[in-house]
């Protein structure tokens, strides 16, 4: 049997007539960039995300630096984000020229430790915590990071919140949505995200007026109006194709992650009956909406193994991801070694991402299982 770690195709046979009757229109219309269709999904999205204004932008990492050079952050600057994501969180802080400050990961969530946060913050010089201008949690996997702390943080010392949301659209955190609680919320279109569009795409939400108006001037080099510019942006516009098809998309989101949330209950079920409980480690739900854009399983040793065998199986899996970010060649200046942020380096060799789409049928997880205990037997 096959089962690969995401299968798009078998999505798209479900939407097809949906997705051509809206890219044949725009064909027509031969308006490519930003207009009707951005601003129609840029309505969406905020009702969707429970916020006042969303910009959509031309993919998630985009969402980040856009963010960030909206709020005025650059050099001398130092950000606080987590070295257990996906490498764009904390690429985008350097690119706009701070610095990122790493805290490590709860060992159950994988996201940002409240814990380590008071910690970090506590051993800091008055000048140091002078020049940390701003937050980034990220809510990994679909699950969102445990933001009241972090809101009451960011507000006793003024820090902007930006919430990387990339994996975790529709997630909540006590009833309130991704993207909602922080400054800005940053979501990606990449196709493999639980909302993806045919190729890269992003968008920032935001509720404040000021931070909305600043995204929308930014987001087109800084013009306003055309051609007068008092701020330098860049070009970090969506396309209407893109924003088009991800409108379609959306109207099936909620089904999709219902199925992904079922897919998750029926592993959980699949794993207990197998007797696995002291050998794999299963996601901890510690938030009330878990959208499941990765179902990540824990294994003490031998994870490359296990992939590895299950690759030969037919059974697509991943690693996200194999190098926490303070370990990076890039980040060698920040003076970081193994063993600064143990939680993360020990999630990233014993982690491994199953499927989980929402297409994925009960026989298909069965055999997932079945070829984990095959290994565990061997
Ligand atoms: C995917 C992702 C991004 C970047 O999104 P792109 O659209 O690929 O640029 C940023 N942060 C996280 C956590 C992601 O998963």
């Amino acid at each position: 049997m096959k089962v690969p770690l995401l299968d798009l195709k078998a999505q798209y046979r479900t939407i097809k007539d949906r997705i051509l009757d809206v890219t044949h229109e725009i064909f027509e219309s031969q308006y490519f960039i930003l207009g009707p269709q951005v601003a129609a999904l840029e309505k969406k999205i905020a009702g969707y995300c429970h916020v006042d204004h969303a910009v959509g932008v031309s993919s998630g990492t985009d969402a980040l630096i856009l963010s960030l050079m909206a709020a005025g952050i650059g050099p001398g600057d130092r950000v606080i984000s987590t070295p257990y994501t996906f490498f764009a969180t904390a690429g985008a802080i350097a690119r706009v020229g701070a610095t990122p400050v790493f805290v490590d990961i709860d060992p159950d969530s994988y996201n940002l430790s409240c814990d380590r946060l008071q910690e970090a913050v506590g051993a800091m010089t008055a000048h140091q915590l002078k020049t940390v201008k701003a937050i980034i949690p990220v809510h990994l996997y679909g699950q969102c990071a445990d933001m009241d702390p972090i809101l009451e943080l960011a507000a006793a010392h003024g820090w902007v919140v930006i919430e990387d949301a990339a994996q975790a659209i529709g997630a909540e955190y006590k009833g309130r949505r991704a993207g909602s609680m922080g400054d800005y919320g940053c979501f990606s279109f990449f196709p493999s995200k639980n909302l993806g569009a045919f190729g890269d795409g992003g968008i920032v939400t935001a509720s404040d007026p000021k931070v909305w108006e600043q995204l929308e001037i930014m987001r087109v080099h800084g013009a306003s109006p055309k051609y007068y510019h008092r701020v330098v942006g860049g070009n970090f516009r969506l396309d209407a194709l893109q924003a088009a098809i991800v409108a379609v998309k959306l109207e099936f989101l909620d089904g999709w992650t219902a199925g992904r949330q079922d897919n998750a209950a029926r592993y959980r079920e699949l794993f207990a009956s197998a007797g696995l409980a002291d050998r794999v480690g299963l996601p901890v739900e510690r938030e009330n909406r878990h959208i499941y854009n990765q179902f990540v399983i824990r294994v003490d040793t031998g994870r490359d193994d296990l992939k590895a065998y299950l690759g030969e199986q037919g059974i697509g899996t991943e690693v996200y991801y194999p190098v926490p970010l303070h370990l990076q060649a890039c980040f060698s200046g920040l003076g970081h070694a193994a063993g600064d942020f143990p939680v993360s380096e020990r999630a990233a060799s014993q982690t491994l991402a199953l499927p989980i789409y929402p297409e994925l049928t009960g026989a298909q997880q069965a055999y997932v299982v079945e070829q984990i205990v095959a290994f565990f037997n061997r």
